[in-house]
């Protein structure tokens, strides 16, 4: 089956360097699924899952936005923060969740205190996601 180079980096590290069959990355716009030879593109990703298929199998991890450029020999994703499933703190997660639940109840916050809130409880529920859906996954094989 052909494949391509999945480079996932952040400003601190690199996260995942692969060849895989198949990325699907949460863009604004939506799910976007890249297989080998897609035509060249660079587009905007938000907080959300990017699958990676590979090998028959199926990784998650759990990204909080960045970019995502297609190149001809390869796809680099430049991300705000990338974690795999299996370096998610889940206790952390479950803290952040709460935290910005609490924020969100409180009265008086003015929309850009909101729409931090609001951007915090989606990464917490991303990273929360991921690493249920691996612990599915390890349960069933
Ligand atoms: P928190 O409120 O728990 O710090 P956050 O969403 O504000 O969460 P980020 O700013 O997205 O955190 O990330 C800061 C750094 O911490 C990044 O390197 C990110 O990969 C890491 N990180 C954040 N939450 C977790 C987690 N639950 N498990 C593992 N790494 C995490």
């Amino acid at each position: 089956m052909s494949s391509i180079r999945l480079d996932i980096v952040t400003a601190e590290r690199a996260v995942y360097s692969e060849d895989v069959e198949m990325v699907i990355a949460p863009g604004v716009q939506g799910q976007l699924g890249i297989l080998p030879h897609h035509t060249p593109l660079m587009t905007t990703l938000q907080a959300g899952e990017l699958r990676i298929k590979k090998g028959g199998q199926e990784v998650s991890l759990a990204i909080s936005g960045g970019f995502l450029e297609v190149r001809p020999d390869k796809v680099v994703v430049l991300a705000d923060s990338a974690e795999r499933a299996d370096e998610i703190d889940v206790a952390r997660a479950e803290e952040a969740k709460r935290r910005a639940q609490e924020r969100l109840s409180e009265k008086g916050q003015t929309g850009a205190d909101e729409s931090l809130a609001e951007a915090s409880l989606r990464r917490s529920l991303v990273r929360l996601k991921v690493a249920d859906m691996a612990r599915r996954r390890r349960k069933r094989a």
